[in-house]
């Protein structure tokens, strides 16, 4: 499903990604934690296809297709969906009108027929009621306004709407409590645990992954995949830290 291989990419001059390879085969949910400027979020920005971020070196096959022949609105038509740590707002803009708009512009690019305005609204209220989120949340303006809980679990009601094939969620449990940690872990957990989909789940904490159980844990430091084992890494990195492990990997290389 998703196929980096020996990526390397560049913000205003500076490597931050230096090779990083890592695979995600249809039906994995695969966690990728790591200290604070390690590059997860630059990793995901790449992926996403944001402007600056200049690829170097390396391939990411994505469903069959060179990612990087696509521009981002053919890679989210092509399933793939980012999830922001800091959310934007869209001023001017509902809730309402901008998912239709995106559901109905990778409808088009997929070649499918736009959903009716009444078709459209059914699905937001039965994605709205699996996050919990008011549907007049919805009709406000595009997180403007929205606490932290809040523009995470629109986002996840975003992510249900479109339904990808694929998702990038990066940091996804930040600002949340307990209880929305929940709602949106389970929410994930129902919209993308399936066969034929997958997630890279960027995270600090095995809270969230108490919720969406990881088929992977891979750790992401200076640039690199560094380790890659099962759910109990996770466990291993809350007990020890980043540190150790990390100083260890980085000396062997
Ligand atoms: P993480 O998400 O793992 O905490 P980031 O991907 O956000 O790390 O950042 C990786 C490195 O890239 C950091 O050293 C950060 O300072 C640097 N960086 C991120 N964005 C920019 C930018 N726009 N310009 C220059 N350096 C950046
Ligand atoms: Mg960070
Ligand atoms: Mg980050």
């Amino acid at each position: 499903m998703l196929k980096i291989e020996n990526l390397h990419a560049e913000i205003d001059g500076k490597a931050i990604l230096k090779g990083l390879s890592l695979h995600v085969p249809a039906g994995e949910v695969h966690a990728i934690m790591g200290p604070n400027g390690a590059g997860k979020s630059t990793l995901a920005h790449v992926l996403g296809g944001k402007p600056g971020y200049e690829v170097m070196q390396g391939s990411v096959d994505f469903r069959g297709s060179d990612l990087f022949d696509l521009d981002p609105h053919e890679r989210a038509g092509a399933g793939l969906f980012l999830g922001f740590q800091y959310p934007v707002e869209i001023p001017g803009v509902s809730n309402v009108q901008f998912l239709r708009e995106a559901l109905n512009s990778q409808r088009k690019y997929r070649g499918e027929e736009p959903l009716s305005g009444g078709d459209f609204l059914k699905l937001a209220k039965e994605k709205a009621a699996l996050l919990k989120l008011d549907m007049e949340m919805l009709k406000r303006q595009v997180n403007v306004g929205f606490s932290g809980g809040e523009k995470k679990r629109a986002e996840m009601v975003q992510m249900g709407i479109l339904d990808p094939a694929f998702a990038v969620l990066d940091e996804t449990d930040s600002g949340l409590d307990i209880d929305a940690l929940r709602v949106v872990g389970e929410g994930i957990n129902s919209i993308m645990r399936a066969p034929d989909k997958g997630v890279l789940l960027i995270t600090h904490y095995q809270r969230l992954l108490d919720v969406v159980k990881p088929d992977k844990v891979s750790v992401l430091a200076d640039g690199r995949i560094v380790q890659t084992g099962g759910p109990e890494l996770a466990l291993r990195l809350e007990e020890e830290g980043y540190d150790a492990l990390v100083n260890e990997r980085l000396a062997d290389a």
